[in-house]
């Protein structure tokens, strides 16, 4: 029995409090807190249980301190932006709370994400005997379990891993992104970058792709980005030479975003408008579909995977490990499309296991560096069976 602190209420804040009041055997009580007071109560609302929910600007730390205090929870599962990673880190560490996150930390001024904020915090939470799990939702979080299981039960060495994202799900709007829109366009107008042979390799923002013919929903062409994992799972998969991430996109949402940026709607340097300071993505973002809108109107399916090469008893492998996601299934589960659905389910799951003492530590973790069974076992439980395909050359 143990009580959750769910910080930000938006798409996958709401999957996840969800999923955690789905088993009341492990998260007895949920105190759910958010900028906006009234995300919570629509969430609240969704429930047969009663939660709690509260106020906090989590940008404050001595704000998530006080909450922390009034409701003493066993552990804080963090949903609100990158931007409020430390401030909340810093707040476990001063109340002795262990911490879950679904992404790392990004300053706001500065569209570079990456795990040093956070790896830095290792000596603190240990001398605290605390810890921090970082990155447990889809992609950072499954993608890295399935690579730790593929090492563990299919492979002696691996070689090559390409990360896959599929979405092909149809909103309905002209226009949305499925997640928060300036944390995606941040990350999809960004630089592409990889990992070989121990060098970091950058490409031009969406310059190389591939098409890939995923399980269930066939071919589709996919994009290769930078994505936040790889820094960790190149530190991680042991001997790995190469590892890439690629996502698919719609051409009707490449050319809307070619159109945003070429008319500067994407920058996030603040512009002067009539003596008001203001950064035009977030303006973008404030006239965009809310993410947590799209649940009801969207079709189609996600799949996501590792595609992994290596050698096994002496013999060339490659394997597909992946997930195929519902979006309407999500929907009628939790009230969210399958992108926030896919992301709150691993944070529940990696919240279970930290307060049930199936994965302890202290200090700061990626989620690949524990034992990946208990999680493997609990996708197939809770909502997003995998499975395993061998891949001829
Ligand atoms: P949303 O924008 O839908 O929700 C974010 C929520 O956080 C909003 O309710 C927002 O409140 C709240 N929030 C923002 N700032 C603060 C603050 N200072 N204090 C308190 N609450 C705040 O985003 P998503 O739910 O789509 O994404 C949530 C997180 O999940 C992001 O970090 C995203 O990067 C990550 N993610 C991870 C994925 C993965 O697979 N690992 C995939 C998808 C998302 P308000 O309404 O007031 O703005």
């Amino acid at each position: 029995m143990s009580k959750v602190l769910i910080i930000g209420a938006g798409g996958v804040g709401g999957v996840v409090t969800h999923k955690c009041a789905q088993v009341p055997e492990v998260f007895s009580e949920i105190c759910l807190a958010s900028r906006t007071i009234s995300r919570c109560e629509k969430i609240r609302d969704q429930l047969r249980s009663p939660i709690k929910i509260a106020s906090v600007d989590a940008d404050i730390t001595h704000e998530v301190v006080e909450l922390i205090k009034l409701e003493s929870p066993d552990i804080v599962i963090n949903t609100a932006l990158p931007y409020q990673d430390l401030s909340i880190m810093d707040a476990c560490l001063e109340t002795g709370v262990n911490y879950l996150d679904t992404a790392n930390y990004e300053p706001p001024d500065e569209a570079r994400f990456c795990y040093k904020w956070q790896w830095d915090y290792q000596d603190r939470f240990k001398d605290k005997g605390i810890m921090a799990l970082l990155g447990s939702g889809f992609d950072p979080g499954v993608t890295n379990v399935f690579c730790a299981y593929a090492q563990k039960n299919y492979f002696d060495e691996i070689h090559t891993i390409d990360i896959l994202d599929a979405n092909a799900g149809d909103h309905g709007h002209p226009f949305a992104t499925n997640f928060n829109p300036e944390i995606n366009i941040r990350e999809v107008t960004a630089k592409g970058r990889f990992y070989e042979n121990g060098q970091w390799v950058e490409t031009e923002p969406l310059s190389d792709h591939m098409t890939f013919d995923f399980p269930v929903i066939g071919p589709q062409k996919a994009y290769l980005m930078y994505h936040e994992e790889l820094e960790s799972l190149a530190k991680n998969i042991k001997g790995v030479k190469r590892i890439r991430f690629w996502m698919t996109f719609s051409e009707n949402y490449l050319t809307h975003l070619r159109v945003l940026e070429n008319v500067g709607m994407t920058g996030i340097a603040p512009i002067n408008y009539k003596g008001q300071h203001i950064v035009p993505l977030k303006f973008l973002k404030a006239v965009l579909p809310d993410p947590s809108s799209l649940g009801a109107s969207t079709k189609g399916k996600t799949c996501i995977g590792c595609l992994i090469k290596g050698v096994k008893d002496g013999k060339r492998r490659k394997i597909f490990i992946y997930n195929v996601c519902d979006h309407e299934e999500s929907y009628r589960e939790v009230k969210s499309q399958a992108i926030s659905y896919t992301t709150g389910v691993p944070a529940m799951i990696g919240a279970m296991l930290m307060v049930t003492g199936v994965w302890q530590g202290k200090g700061v973790f990626n989620i690949e560096e524990f034992d990946p069974q208990p999680f493997m076992d609990k996708l197939m439980v809770y909502g997003l069976p995998w499975q395993v395909m061998e891949v001829s050359e």
